[in-house]
């Protein structure tokens, strides 16, 4: 039968776990979530094509409109050429309509040329979103393990609070409570391993007296300097077992 003070050392290692613990279920969804940020950085390319061929389509169009007009306006000096009384105002028609229709010509070249774009930028957008194809499975992949991992570390959680509560029920009631006071005001940390002559967690050295004390008696002993309850840990009884094997 373990005493109290082991009791509360084998506690204060499965509060570490645990918090460990806690820290990776914190972890795991702001990692998914950067994945995801990644994943949809990817996507990015693919919206600025998409939205690079939209903007060529209105152009296309206003193109088109811009003829429209202008045939228009052709139409218009073909009447009135037409009503002509003069040889003058008749070839001052003809070569406003060549001058219109040679506006048609370079808009239409403008317009073959925003035909050719779009191809490009159509095949851009395929490539981009193939290759996202691509990618994506490997960041789903990705998310996908990271989320087994945090299912695992969940159940793992239950696990060992439970063990951790069963390990409560066999500590002395008055130890607990102190466990769980300086549990609380020393950042997590109650129990302090003392391995050599110094007090585990705040490394100042001990006194030989509470030392002496330490290593002969199963007395309740704080470290002077950090408060924490000091647990040793017997380097004899290591040595021993280093021989041993
Ligand atoms: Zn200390």
């Amino acid at each position: 039968m373990k005493d109290g003070l082991e009791l509360l050392h084998d506690l204060q290692i499965k509060d570490d776990l645990l918090k460990d613990i806690d820290r990776i279920i914190k972890e795991i969804p702001e990692r998914i979530k950067e994945i995801e940020q990644e994943r949809d950085g990817k996507k990015i390319i693919i919206e600025n094509s998409k939205k690079k061929l939209e903007i060529n389509l209105k152009e296309r169009k206003k193109f088109e409109g811009d003829i429209l007009q202008i045939k228009d306006k052709i139409s218009k000096y073909k009447d009135q050429m037409n009503k002509s009384t003069t040889n003058k105002e008749y070839q001052g028609f003809i070569s406003e309509i060549k001058y219109e229709e040679d506006k048609i010509t370079k808009v239409e070249e403008s317009i073959i040329e925003k035909m050719l774009e779009s191809d490009d930028i159509m095949q851009e957008i395929r490539d981009s979103e193939q290759e996202y194809e691509g990618i994506k499975a490997e960041y789903e992949n990705k998310i996908s393990d990271h989320k087994s991992n945090l299912e695992y570390h969940i159940n793992k959680k239950q696990k060992e609070t439970k063990i951790c509560d069963t390990l409560k029920v066999d500590i002395p009631k008055n130890l607990l409570k102190k466990y769980e006071a300086l549990y609380k005001n020393k950042n997590g940390k109650a129990i302090s391993s003392v391995e050599t002559e110094f007090c585990g967690v705040c490394n100042v050295k001990l006194r030989p007296q509470l030392l002496n004390d330490l290593i002969s008696t199963n007395n309740f002993i704080t470290c002077e300097n950090c408060g924490r309850i000091l647990f040793k840990i017997i380097k004899e009884d290591e040595e021993e077992n280093k021989q041993d094997s």
